[in-house]
């Protein structure tokens, strides 16, 4: 182990930080780039010039020889296409090169990036444009450009480019609402971001022998071991030495890359972890995640590890999912969820709070959908994440004060107060009271929401994007309803408001046990959404409704909005169809091979024995035999079964048709063949197995 890494020097050594433009770029260019990425105003060509120069220079230094647009097509992962700096020259050399027009515009071949039938109406190729705001970093010998991805029409072809007019829908609304209470000193809001990470990390070798980890991400087939994690002993466990080593060689690469990664534990399931960075604007934590994830996987293979990011890839343990902390800052440094300690910011805090109220209890489905990918599937509502319904949870004290609001009595704070009641509207509250609940999908945790739903492999861009737009739009609204009011009755007009908002949004409020059957029951009582599955929960997104936000806020068209629902719903479809193929192979070929292998040696040997002990009924071997023969046929069956209606799924057209198809019965058909293929396998000898059991792959690991 690297024992006396030190953070300061090694931190952001490989970013081309604001502290690098400063040192190296002509004031005037470091003013004018530094406005850009403030206010994402136009760049003239001579100032990219002379940036692109500098980047050079400084990447060469570094140990660059090529350079890269970055961006995030609707894949979901990242995608790059990496070109040399070097241009040869007449005489034979070369020059290395890099101009500001390669920095701002490049056109990557993308026409098979997903577009969900856009491009095809407007033009066949996109284009790459540099974002500034996120900073170009080196890694494996290039320099990393990050940028948004679009058409020639205009339209978003990534989920960056929604990110960023979102961020800014958020700051608009924000503060007008700012100003209406009298906090004039805020000209800009960001939101902040912090985005814990799960994983699995699962022996190299053994990794490779498993089919459907290597083609699906997560185990189609295996018999639990018989121990999972009921006894709760690897939760903020030991680190095992090289576990740690790789956590550390891990934190090393992304101080390097400037990511502020903090926090490292194991979780709850054997074999897993978490990694947390300290927060930062939106628009970069989820560049930072991103990255974060490609690290994790590239770090792990080089400790002979393979890094798991599926978010469930044991059945009967834990899933991995993505804690998206969420609040917004000002550009006067305060955090606008941090409840004040003056009467003003307190009234302030609340219409912030009731926003994000408003906003989860009117938008939920649209969360919902944020988050909604097959593998998340998996999780939600499993026993350890979030169930599939959207609730807040805000802590006991907080609950008492919007009780107190919405009785319009005045809150005791229970013994605690701070502070005198300055305003005889607005109660006083305690900074960071609030408990843990761990089973609440979206809690405030004190002075900042978690969003608890979001899978481990998911772009946390998605959650961001809606959450932002629909606070954006309960911010408006509350604008609305504020601005005419003269300055003497804005106290009152804002508690009246605040009582309006709880009235109307309290539904969503709950601090109770999310896992609880009661829950689901009170849950559709109180008439909110429980959207179990992406294709459940598709149609609402091209609601009236819906299309409204997005355009209204102009994050996305009703065009792009369209070619996302298309995209979501065929990247589901293809998902369920690679594994149902996945599944049928493994079985068909692999598992099979070994099963008759073994029941043929049971019965050489059940023979044998014979020859020895005429007496013997063997009654051992036959017993085996008998319950693995029933056990093939029940295969066999499902097999043909999972077969036939795979390739009937494929033939359907309609895509949510489709896609529900996919999940309505291949799924389930899958599931039954693995139940007697588990149960086979529970009988077979690990050495007639084709590929490693849960117990090697979770319990081997050093
Ligand atoms: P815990 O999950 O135990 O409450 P912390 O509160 O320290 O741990 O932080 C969890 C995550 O929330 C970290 O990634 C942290 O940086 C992030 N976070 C803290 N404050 C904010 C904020 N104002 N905005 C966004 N994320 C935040
Ligand atoms: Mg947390």
């Amino acid at each position: 182990m690297e024992a006396n890494v030190k953070i300061p020097e090694i931190y952001g050594s490989m970013v081309f930080s604001d502290r690098v433009m400063r040192d190296r770029l002509p004031k005037d260019i470091y003013e004018a780039v530094r406005k850009t990425s403030r206010n994402g105003t136009h760049l003239e060509l001579d100032v990219a010039n002379t940036v692109a120069a500098a980047m050079k220079e400084w990447a060469i230094e570094h140990g660059a020889t090529h350079f890269t647009h970055w961006f995030q097509p609707m894949t979901g992962l990242t995608a790059e296409k990496h070109d040399s700096f070097i241009s040869p020259t007449s005489d034979g050399g070369i020059l290395m090169e890099f101009s500001g027009k390669e920095l701002v515009k490049g056109e990557p071949d993308a026409s098979s990036f997903p577009s969900g039938g856009l491009r095809a109406t407007f033009e066949a190729r996109g284009y790459t444009a540099w974002d500034p705001s996120s900073p170009a970093f080196i890694k494996d010998g290039s320099l990393y450009i990050p940028t948004a991805f679009c058409s020639y029409g205009g339209e978003a072809l990534d989920k960056k480019t929604p990110l960023l007019s979102s961020m800014e829908a958020l700051s608009d609304a924000a503060v007008k609402v700012l100003r209406l209470l009298g906090n004039t000193g805020v000209t800009h809001v960001d939101t902040t971001v912090g985005s814990e990470q799960e994983y699995f990390l699962i022996d190299k070798d053994l990794y490779k022998k498993r089919k459907d980890l290597l083609l699906t991400g997560r185990t189609l087939l295996g018999a639990p071991a018989p121990k999972g994690q009921e006894m709760e002993d690897h939760y903020f466990g030991v680190l095992k030495p090289k576990v740690s080593e790789y956590m550390h060689a891990l934190d090393k690469e992304l101080w390097e890359l400037g990511i502020p990664v903090k926090t490292k534990h194991n979780e709850v399931a054997p074999s897993q972890h978490e990694l947390a960075p300290v927060f930062e604007t939106a628009n970069i934590a989820v560049d930072h995640n991103q990255l974060t994830m490609e690290v994790m996987k590239k770090v792990a293979d080089r400790f002979g590890y393979a890094c798991l990011l599926h978010e469930k890839p044991f059945e009967g343990i834990n899933g991995s999912g993505k804690h998206n902390n969420w609040s917004i800052g000002t550009d006067t440094g305060e955090n606008l969820l941090n409840p004040g300690k003056t009467p003003a910011e307190n009234m302030q805090f609340l219409v912030f709070l009731l926003a994000v109220i408003a906003a989860v209890d009117e938008y939920q489905e649209v969360l919902r959908i944020s988050v909604a990918t097959a593998g998340n599937d998996h999780r939600l509502g499993g026993n350890e994440a979030p169930p599939a319904i959207i609730s807040i949870f805000v802590g006991d004290e907080l609950a008492q004060v919007l009780q107190s609001i919405e009785e319009g009595t005045a809150f005791s704070g229970g013994g605690k107060q701070q502070m005198g009641m300055g305003a005889h509207v607005l109660p006083h509250i305690m900074r960071d009271t609030t408990d843990r609940n761990r089973t609440s999908p979206f809690a405030f945790t004190g002075n900042k929401f978690e969003f608890r739903m979001p899978g481990s492999s998911l772009s946390v861009a998605n959650p961001n994007i809606v959450l932002n737009t629909a606070v954006a739009e309960s911010l408006t609204q509350i604008y609305e309803k504020l601005k005419d009011v003269p300055a003497e009755e804005m106290d009152a007009a804002v508690h009246a408001l605040l009582k309006e908002l709880l009235i109307r949004h309290k539904r969503i409020l709950f601090n109770g046990n999310g896992y609880t059957d009661e829950w689901v029951e009170e849950a559709h009582r109180r008439g909110l959404a429980d959207l179990k599955s992406l294709p459940d929960a598709m149609p609402h997104f091209i609601t009236e409704k819906s299309i409204e936000l997005f355009t209204k806020h102009e994050i996305f068209t009703r065009e792009e909005i369209l070619s996302r629902y298309e995209i979501l719903l065929e990247n589901y479809a293809k998902t369920v169809h690679i594994e149902s193929l996945t599944l049928q192979e493994m079985v068909r070929k692999d598992f099979t091979a070994g099963l008759v292998r073994y029941m043929k040696d049971i019965t050489t040997e059940a023979l044998k024995k014979r020859d020895l002990l005429p007496a013997s009924k063997c009654s051992y071997e036959s017993g085996i035999l008998q319950k693995l023969d029933e056990t093939s046929e029940r295969i066999v069956h499902a097999l043909e079964i999972l077969d036939t209606d795979t390739t009937k799924a494929e033939t359907i057209e309609d895509s949510l048709k489709k896609a529900k198809f996919y999940h309505e019965t291949i799924l389930g058909e899958m599931e039954d063949l693995r139940f007697w293929v588990d149960r086979a396998e529970a009988i077979i000898p690990d050495e007639y197995l084709p590929y490693p059991t849960y117990e090697q792959m979770l319990f081997s690991l050093r």
